[in-house]
């Protein structure tokens, strides 16, 4: 039988058949992306979306609120526990906005913020030029050393120690190794500043334990829902108590109107699924996925950034292969194995034309995918940048990936196995006669 999507809107119905398939056959790549459970999605997909919810549990500015209270509180101590935070606010729309509404709880427009500078692994809106947080805040960053790849703190406490920021922000989007929040943590006591500590990648990783956890040393600590953690697409903050009405009132009503209901109850599905021991597993195989893939590349002679990887995620450094990033990233995506082109630290001055790639595990590690795989993935890289102006090998790696892919399953319906001891809320009264 046609669904409703089917029947009334043909041709969105068969945009999103495509895109479905496509993620099905490619083998995906990007470090930022992953695959929802189909809990995650039914609840993102709810009539929630259709609620209207301004303020917070309780205190809110519409009526009508029985059930958007229940949801958004249960998604809040899910997110304080797993993440041993005191407070955690989940409307944040997604990690851009929250990473804004974090600064603004803590300085004014005009203060001073450090973060790490966009090509060597930093977020846009940790400061960088063309992001509003430049515009609104004098922004001055630190980078990666060149040579070994990884951060020096001794560089960041020298630059604190200069510029007196009033917020040092740690974490990053493309950077392979462990961060550490506590060192982070020691400097920002040390000059004065607040510590915010953006773990939009490692989120899931941090909920493992295979990260550690920058609760303890941040004043804030901000991420998105969408990437490692396996959540719909959002952001969210943690704090400590001194800083919750802060944070609250950054979010709403100083960023943002009406929370997306159906998000944050999707956020709460993936927050429950991340407290169970499968989620510790997954987290565990794709610091383990990505440690194989980062050896087999090293083995076909590529560089890497900083020479390894110690989470999820790998930063090929292409200048002895002679392809350019883009390049790659376009041929690689007609070989049907989704990357990005990116800068490298050892690169950090072409972002129009990059010479790295940057490569994640996360979505193959939720399709199964072990070792035996990501030796096979970077295989079929290596084939694909040896062979990078010839169609008829790209088009062999492409058949190869596509039976690779169909050994895998999109998890359609990856279901967590039921939870115990759950509190199902009671019908209420007024509610009742409307559900049957
Ligand atoms: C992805 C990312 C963000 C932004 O998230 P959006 O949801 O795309 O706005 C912020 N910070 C870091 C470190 C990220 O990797």
């Amino acid at each position: 039988m046609a669904t409703a999507l089917e029947r009334y809107d043909p041709q969105i119905y068969e945009l999103i058949r495509q895109e479905k398939a496509r993620q099905s056959a490619c083998v995906r790549l990007i470090p930022s992306e992953n695959y929802v459970s189909r809990a995650v999605m039914e609840a993102n997909g709810s009539c929630l979306t259709n609620k209207y919810s301004e303020g917070y549990p309780g205190k809110r500015y519409y009526e009508g609120q029985q059930v958007t209270d229940l949801v958004e509180t249960i998604a809040r101590e899910r997110a304080k526990k797993i993440f041993k935070a005191d407070h955690a606010n989940v409307q944040p729309y997604s990690g851009s906005v929250a990473n804004i509404a974090a600064y603004m709880a803590l300085i004014n427009p005009g203060d001073t913020i450090m973060g790490l500078s966009l090509p060597h692994g930093g977020h846009l809106t940790h400061g960088w030029k063309v992001s509003v947080t430049s515009k609104v805040f004098n922004s001055v960053r630190y980078t990666v050393d060149p040579n070994t790849g990884r951060l020096d703190y001794n560089q960041i406490e020298d630059l604190a120690k200069k510029y007196k920021p009033r917020i040092i922000i740690s974490g990053a989007t493309a950077y392979p190794r462990e961060i550490d929040f506590e060192a982070f943590g020691q400097i920002a006591k040390k000059v004065g500043a607040y510590h915010v500590s953006d773990i939009a990648h490692i989120a899931g990783l941090v909920v493992a334990g295979m990260h550690k956890n920058p609760v303890p040393y941040t004043d804030i600590v901000s991420t998105t829902t969408h990437k490692t953690l396996r959540g719909p697409r959002g952001g969210m903050l943690l704090c400590k108590a001194e800083h919750a009405d802060k944070v609250d009132k950054s979010v709403f009503p100083g960023m943002q109107g009406g929370p997306h209901m159906n998000t944050i109850a999707a956020i709460a599905v993936a927050l429950a699924e991340a407290d169970t021991p499968e989620f510790i597993a997954y987290a565990r195989q794709i610091v383990k996925n990505a440690k194989a893939l980062a050896e087999k590349l090293l083995e076909y002679g590529f560089n890497l950034s900083s020479g390894g990887t110690d989470n999820h995620l790998i930063l090929i450094d292409l200048r002895n292969k002679n392809v350019p990033g883009k390049k790659l990233a376009k041929a690689l995506d007609r070989a049907k194995i989704e990357t990005n082109y990116n800068t490298t630290p050892m690169a950090p001055d072409h972002p129009a034309n990059p010479s790295g790639l940057r490569l994640g595990t996360p979505s193959v590690t939720t399709r199964g995918m072990k070792e035996d795989q990501m030796h096979l993935i970077a295989g079929f890289i290596n084939k694909v940048v040896e062979n990078i102006d010839n169609e008829a090998v790209i088009e062999d790696v492409s058949k190869e990936v596509l039976l690779l892919s169909s050994q895998f399953p999109v998890p359609e319906h990856f279901i967590i196995p039921n939870r115990d001891n759950q509190d199902v809320p009671q019908p209420m009264d007024t509610l009742t006669p409307w559900l049957f």
